[in-house]
């Protein structure tokens, strides 16, 4: 014991002179501040207040705005027009009294004097798309914006307002105080869109063989901007990119329609027995007990005898959707309708699917059993889906999400058949879009501000799901493989991360300001998600987390903190590093081995130890007896030294265990005979667990993961030692690949000439 306490003391003091020479060199270099990745980010992250705490939780003083709306909107389908009029109850839940009321135009960004079109430079391109070239330089711009006819308080009485782009200023005579509620109406009109031509997130696609129309319609009434603790009111017009910041409310909905369209919409259809045949009735009654096959309610045979009629009288479908942040509707006579009943959480929610004939036999086949899948793998991380039911609408070209309905692309070619890419591609989107239901139309961000706040979360969810979906469905994938997941596997991040820098920015950054919203809003954070599902954090931890983010913030309007803060308070995993490096920056994983030497047990001091102690005058019959490591490529190596076990080629240590040990406990003493010092480097500005697998002449492998504070002292270069019985062959850094490492010519030692293991199963991850 008097041994042990002599050496550690002794050591103490090496380190301290060691220590006390460099910080004598370090007082010459220029000062800096904490540059620290692992320092806390206090200076990006808002304060917490009693809005939102610190942990990531709704504060005791948080609140939420709600928008009312009672809505009769009349579609022209001869002239592709949409008539609507509304009254908008607001409450105002802020302790903030409110001069004025901010409502949202978006249709506006496709009004004839939008900036949309004029805000972004660029030059000739190599090539156009002839749908975007005749648009851009062969036509009038389409005149697609709101047409307000008035805006009227509770009393009837004109209101005074101000438009400016996309967003109306409703100028109220007395300032809406605190707790009060104010309701006023307003009467417009707007063109619909060609989706298909304007790239619109909402309007129709024209079908020339039968001269049908089929609508996908959203943004479609003048709709509140959220007032929030964060924001205030929301003042990002909307450019196009950069979507939606909505409260939640409940709607009220009469849509009146030809009288031979199939419609659907969000909320609870309420006059059921007035717009579905009785045998539409029984189908529906069908559908509702029918869990793994989708059941027709309207079926192709009706849709092409429906096609060729245009019904001059209208039916009005009436709705009523509470706590909603948005609406939708799609309506077309070519919908061939069906549906099926899902369990989620005991209770059955309707998987439903509309779509035209053109989308068969695909949509058939696969629409509602994703929308159910989705339900499902959702509800199971997150919480259970609130709603009645998911509806899938098939639109060309279209991915996009509200509430219960979303629109998707995914077409067969015109003879029925379609390759792999169609397939996946719309079983993908479908997952997607209905994903979107949870974020962010229940766990309510801001997509305006936070693309990735909503894109991100749903493209890490909808990864989970394809693969869920693979394995439950099968047959719909190739035999032994998965399914074939665009986007989440850290592998393919690469290509963009590695990218050129002047066209990336980090996550945290406006969708309206990046290059490539892609990669940027959903695949970068996707991957991040999951890397720090599989490789940082672990499943469990993550997925509590993940699931205690969701409940938290379900019908509420989280911030990235809220997210970030709830993730680490939920786990005990301090992620700020992740979050700073990932999020916050566009730097990028690139570690590798760099170094390994070798050495043996010596009893002589090395020429490096020599030349300390002269330099320290030290006497070496002072020191307490040591051991030595000697490198084998230098001149302290001795080649006696080789094969032997330490005690045999250091007295001291020899002495040492007999000093110290039973004989019990020397006999049962592991003695390494090799001993190696690798040195990892670290190319890449992201701080990453440093996996490493090691693999030994005795065929053993043994895989290690150190910490990602490892790096925390010094961010560019670790070493470490290690000691084995067998020799060491072998070094890979990441050898699953999944950390994203976007440069992995340096992740083996030795370097190797034939493809590797490694290098193999890299090629096999660029497949897919
Ligand atoms: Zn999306």
């Amino acid at each position: 014991m008097k041994v042990k306490f002599y050496l550690s003391a002794f050591f103490f003091a090496f380190a301290a002179l060691a220590w006390a020479q460099e910080e004598a060199e370090q007082t010459r270099k220029p000062g800096h501040t904490n540059q620290s990745k692992f320092r806390q980010l206090y200076q990006e992250f808002a304060t917490p207040n009693t809005y939102r705490s610190a942990s990531g939780t709704p504060g005791p003083d948080y609140y939420q705005q709600q928008a009312d709306y009672k809505m009769d909107i009349v579609l022209d389908d001869k002239n592709a027009r949409i008539d609507g009029e509304e009254t908008i109850t607001y409450h105002n839940n802020s302790p903030d009294d409110l001069e004025y009321l901010w409502v949202q135009l978006d249709q506006n960004v496709r009004s004839k004097d939008s900036k949309s079109p004029l805000r972004d430079g660029g030059g000739v391109p190599l090539a156009y798309r002839t749908a975007s070239f005749a648009g851009d330089y062969l036509t009038e711009p389409f005149d697609g914006g709101f047409n307000i006819e008035f805006v009227k308080d509770a009393q009837g009485k004109s209101l005074d307002y101000t438009i400016n782009q996309t967003m109306m200023r409703v100028n109220i005579p007395q300032a809406l105080k605190s707790g009060e509620k104010i309701s006023f109406s307003i009467k417009w009109w707007y063109n619909i869109p060609d989706h298909t031509v304007n790239r619109a997130r909402s309007g129709y696609e024209y079908f020339p063989e039968d001269g049908n129309r089929a609508y996908v319609i959203a943004q479609f009434f003048p709709r509140m901007a959220v007032y929030s603790d964060v924001e205030g009111w929301q003042n990002h017009q909307f450019w196009g990119s950069g979507e939606f910041a909505l409260p939640f409310g409940n709607y009220d909905v009469n849509i009146t329609v030809p009288a031979d369209h199939t419609l659907d919409a969000t909320g609870v259809l309420l006059n059921r027995k007035e717009v579905f045949s009785k045998e539409m009735l029984s189908r529906y009654e069908k559908a509702k007990k029918s869990y793994d096959t989708p059941v027709m309610i309207v079926t192709q045979e009706e849709v092409e005898a429906a096609e060729k009629g245009f019904s001059e009288n209208t039916k009005t479908w009436k709705f009523r959707a509470e706590n909603v942040r948005d609406y939708g509707f799609a309506t077309s006579r070519k919908f061939i309708w069906d549906m099926m009943a899902v369990k989620i959480g005991g209770k059955d929610v309707m998987a439903v699917s509309l779509y035209p004939k053109e989308g068969n036999p695909l949509w058939e086949d696969l629409s509602t059993k994703a929308v159910a899948s989705t339900l499902k793998t959702y509800s199971s991380h997150t919480f259970d889906y609130p709603y009645h039911k998911a509806i899938s609408v098939h639109a060309k070209n279209q991915g996009m999400e509200y509430p219960m309905i979303c629109w998707n692309y995914g077409r067969p070619n015109e003879d029925g058949t379609y390759s792999d890419r169609v397939k996946f591609g719309m079983i993908s989107v479908i997952i997607h879009e209905v994903g979107h239901n949870f974020f962010p139309m229940i766990v309510n961000s801001d997509e305006r501000q936070w693309g990735w706040m909503d894109e991100g979360l749903d493209t890490f969810m909808q990864y989970l799901a394809e693969q869920e979906f693979g394995e439950t469905y099968s047959e719909v994938i190739a035999p032994n493989e998965k399914y074939p997941s665009r986007r989440g596997d850290p592998a393919k991040i690469v290509p963009y991360m590695s990218g050129d820098q002047d066209f990336i920015s980090p996550i945290m950054s406006n969708p309206e300001n990046v290059h490539q919203l892609g990669p940027n809003a959903y695949g970068k954070p996707a991957t991040a998600l999951n890397i720090l599902r599989e490789t940082v954090m672990g499943r469990e931890l993550f997925d509590h987390a993940f699931k205690t983010y969701s409940q938290r913030w379900k019908f509420k309007h989280p911030t990235p903190e809220d997210f970030f803060r709830t993730m680490e308070d939920a786990s005990a995993v301090d992620l700020d590093w992740f979050w700073r490096s990932w999020f916050y920056t566009t730097d990028y994983v690139d570690i590798g081995v760099k170094e390994v030497k070798k050495y043996y047990v010596s009893d002589t001091p090395t020429a490096q130890m020599k030349e300390y102690m002269e330099a320290n005058s030290i006497n070496e019959a002072d020191l307490p007896p040591l051991v030595y490591l000697a490198e084998e490529d230098s001149e302290d190596f001795d080649p006696s030294m080789k094969g032997k076990s330490p005690s045999e080629t250091s007295q001291p240590l020899k002495e040492f265990m007999m000093d110290n040990m039973t004989v019990e406990e020397r006999a049962q003493v592991r003695e390494p005979k090799y001993f190696y010092q690798v040195t990892f480097d670290k190319p890449g500005g992201i701080p990453m667990p440093l996996i490493v697998e090691y693999s030994y002449a005795d065929g053993t492998k043994e895989t290690v993961t150190y910490p990602p504070e490892i790096w925390r002292k010094n961010d560019a270069e670790v070493s470490r030692v290690i000691s084995s019985q067998s020799e060491l062959t072998g070094i890979v850094v990441d050898p699953k690949m999944e950390t994203a490492d976007i440069d992995t010519r340096n992740n083996s030692w030795p370097k190797e000439d034939a493809p590797s293991e490694f290098q193999q199963f890299k090629e096999n991850i660029k497949g897919e």
